[in-house]
């Protein structure tokens, strides 16, 4: 809440070519340490935005704080100093509008893949009506077809892990947060679900902020791509990723730019 006099302020000073929509998520000059035997500084004024409907990854050496932003932005881990906004409201904890998804995939072994992507849904309350159409299509979408009924474990990695989106995105998140949801896959894997990643985007435009150890990855998917660096981490870089949208991946590897991207981000790294 603030005074009708910090929002005159905010109003004056705002420069004339300010977009006119609100970002998505903000996050404000914000700090976070563990605390403990040895106390872990592990973000110091962090800066950044996120409008409505873009994509934005992360990139950066371990350590420098990136899965601690993304914990804190989704309302999973409480933070010191600054400030954070999803739709212009301040996150106290975990919210429906936002999807996280990690690494490892945390499914149900003792359920179906049909099961464990309704589960989310099913615990929100969501209408089965509703849900169950949805739950057809991502399937499709995910190219699970034919595999609702296997357990888990029956599944490659890079099938365990599109159910797991497929878990989240069955919750309709207006944003989604990804933490190197494609780590621990293979390279051919990756560059697949990176397309239907992209591809799924292109439909929906949920805003997002992706955490990568990829660059290739992070300029094939992004709007924008953000460097952090240090310890603590913070915000070092920015890139605008001035490719054509929809994308194609033989399209945009053949865009002398996505070289220069490359080259760019790596000399940063
Ligand atoms: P990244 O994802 O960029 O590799 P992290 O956000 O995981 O970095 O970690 C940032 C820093 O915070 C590191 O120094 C890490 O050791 C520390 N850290 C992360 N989580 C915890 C925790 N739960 N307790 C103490 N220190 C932590
Ligand atoms: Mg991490």
């Amino acid at each position: 809440a603030s005074s009708p006099a910090a929002s005159l302020r905010a109003c004056a000073s705002a420069p004339e070519s300010e977009p006119a929509t609100a970002p998505a998520i903000a996050v404000r000059q914000v700090l976070k340490t563990f605390a403990g035997k040895h106390e872990v500084k592990a973000l110091e004024a962090v800066d950044l935005t996120v409008a409505p409907h873009e994509f934005v990854s992360i990139l950066g050496p371990s350590g420098c704080g990136k899965s601690t932003l993304l914990r804190i932005v989704a309302g999973l881990t409480p933070y010191q100093g600054g400030e954070v906004q999803v739709n212009q409201r301040p996150v106290k904890g975990p919210s429906p509008e936002i999807g996280v998804v990690f690494q490892s995939s945390n499914m149900l072994p003792w359920l179906t893949v049909a099961d464990n992507m309704a589960l989310g849904a099913k615990l929100r309350g969501l209408d089965m009506q509703v849900l169950h159409p949805k739950l057809e299509q991502l399937t499709e979408t995910l190219g699970l077809k034919g595999f609702e009924k296997h357990h888990p474990h029956q599944l490659s990695g890079g099938m365990r892990q599109r159910a797991a989106i497929g878990q989240i995105l069955a919750l309709d998140p207006q944003i989604l947060l990804m933490d190197e949801p494609f780590g621990a896959l293979d390279a051919l894997t990756r560059d697949r679900l990176n397309v239907e990643l992209l591809r799924i985007w292109q439909t929906l435009r949920q805003t997002v902020l992706l955490v990568t150890h990829s660059i290739a990855e992070a300029v094939f998917l992004s709007d924008r791509v953000i460097v952090m660096s240090g310890r603590p981490g913070r915000v070092v870089q920015e890139i605008q990723i001035d490719l054509p949208r929809p994308r194609q991946p033989e399209e945009i590897k053949s865009d002398p730019r996505y070289g220069e991207y490359i080259a760019e981000l790596s000399a940063l790294m």
